[in-house]
């Protein structure tokens, strides 16, 4: 039996509708921008396996930092105890963000470093004797899976079923071009009702991805983040898809004048190896959970926080960045984007086009309105699965977001293949 038939029987997968969903393809290795599958098919990962890789699969600088990590220290309980990976790690992380950023705190993935960003605001408040009990999110915003997460991700299909159990949120419409003035006088009114109750602002900085890569103003966003620090909201950045070279600079706060307060990170920070995520805070947070009395204590933490090897992952994949001059790799894909771009933007089937660093997104015009359940999305993942492309639209929004060791060639590929769909679909 294949990998795919064994897998019918006992997997359960994830954003799947399990009955009608194609058979799981079975991969067998990855290497470079590459999938193979266990027939052999080459495929082009063009979205870089859910916007987590960034050096390529099996990046062999990253396999062998891992492999040596595992045979010196593969884990360790992080209460009462610390090691070299999770120490350099965080020092690395804080010299390259935003220069308040000082505390870096270890988590497993991107919605655990938000319900981390979120826990840490609410009790800073909490601590400072003030409680504030709401946060402000832009709308269709995305910050993941659990039950904080979601309650400050824009209400959805995926949320829907859990409503009655969420926590309230209000939001702002995100700054994109346009509609700046309009999010601006959004937060203006929120702030005059309850500004004394909102303890957090979170946003993802100038592209909300899985919104369908919709991307913001920079002047805009930064009129909203500069009002709620007026009011001495905190501000949470989740850079958990734009971090680490997405956007074109290594993290997207880079583009605002703005500084978050709390920066929740994962998907690229291991160069996609390892599962693991961080929040980092400015001293004020960290020092607001300082005292003698134990209940200003931050008491969240998981079993696998700072996993050695994960961590490692993260030390191998930010030294590439120097070793393989990555951030000059994502400035040649950015240009090459903003050509196709430029070339396919007048396409009779496209009602936009954006792009930001090595993110390059089209949105087909459509009777059925922008949905994840546009019919489009599943016509065009199986059409360019059947060409060897691995995209997964966000309903009728097909982008790419390659590994940055992706070959011209390859690229040129994925451009030739969405041409033609597009081509496909005019007539
Ligand atoms: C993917 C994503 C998350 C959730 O991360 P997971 O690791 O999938 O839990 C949170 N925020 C943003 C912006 C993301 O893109």
């Amino acid at each position: 039996m294949t990998i795919s038939q064994r897998d019918n029987a006992v997997i359960w997968h994830p954003y799947t509708q399990m009955q009608t969903a194609l058979p799981a393809v079975g991969i067998v290795r990855g290497e470079g921008a590459h999938i193979y599958d266990e027939s052999g098919k080459r495929y082009i990962d063009a979205i870089a396996s859910w916007w987590t890789n960034i050096h390529g699969h099996a990046h062999p600088y990253l396999s062998a930092a891992i492999a040596s990590q595992s045979s010196v220290l593969e884990h360790l309980i992080f209460a009462g105890f610390t090691h070299e990976p999770a120490v350099k790690l965080a020092e690395m992380l804080v010299k390259i963000l935003p220069d308040n950023q000082k505390r870096v705190f270890y988590s497993d993935n991107g919605s655990t470093a938000v319900e981390v960003a979120l826990k840490m605001a609410f009790q800073y408040w909490q601590n400072k004797g003030t409680p504030r009990t709401k946060v402000i999110a832009l709308s269709e915003a995305y910050h993941g899976d659990t039950f904080g997460a979601m309650s400050v991700s824009g209400r959805s299909a995926f949320t829907q079923m859990f409503e009655s159990l969420m926590f309230s949120t209000a939001y702002v419409g995100a700054p994109i071009p346009g509609q700046e003035a309009s999010a601006l006088k959004e937060l203006k009114s929120i702030l005059a009702e309850e500004a004394n109750n909102i303890a957090a602002f979170i946003y993802e900085p100038l592209v909300q991805g899985t919104a369908g890569m919709r991307m913001m103003n920079p002047e805009g966003l930064d009129a909203l983040i500069s009002l709620c620090r007026r009011h001495g909201i905190l501000c949470i950045a989740d850079e958990v898809m734009t971090g680490f070279g997405r956007t074109g600079k290594m993290f997207a706060s880079e583009y605002l004048e703005q500084k978050p307060d709390l920066v929740c990170l994962s998907k690229g920070l291991t160069g996609g190896m390892m599962a693991l995520g961080v929040t980092t805070s400015t001293a004020e947070i960290y020092e607001a959970f300082l005292s003698e009395n134990k209940m200003k204590t931050f008491f969240h933490g998981h079993s696998y926080t700072a996993n050695p090897i994960a961590c490692s992952a993260g030390i191998a994949s930010l030294e590439l960045f120097e070793k393989e001059a990555t951030l000059q790799k994502i400035a040649r894909i950015t240009l090459l984007n903003k050509t196709f771009a430029e070339k396919i933007k007048s396409h009779k089937t496209l009602s936009a086009v954006r792009h930001l660093g090595v993110i390059l997104a089209l949105e087909l015009e459509t009777t059925e309105g922008n949905s994840y359940f546009n019919t489009i999305r599943d016509e065009a993942y199986a059409w360019f699965l059947e060409k060897g492309i691995l995209m997964r639209p966000l309903g009728n929004i097909i982008y790419i977001m390659p590994p940055y060791c992706i070959q011209e060639n390859d690229l040129h590929s994925v451009y030739q293949a969405v041409t033609e769909f597009l081509d496909r679909k005019k007539c």
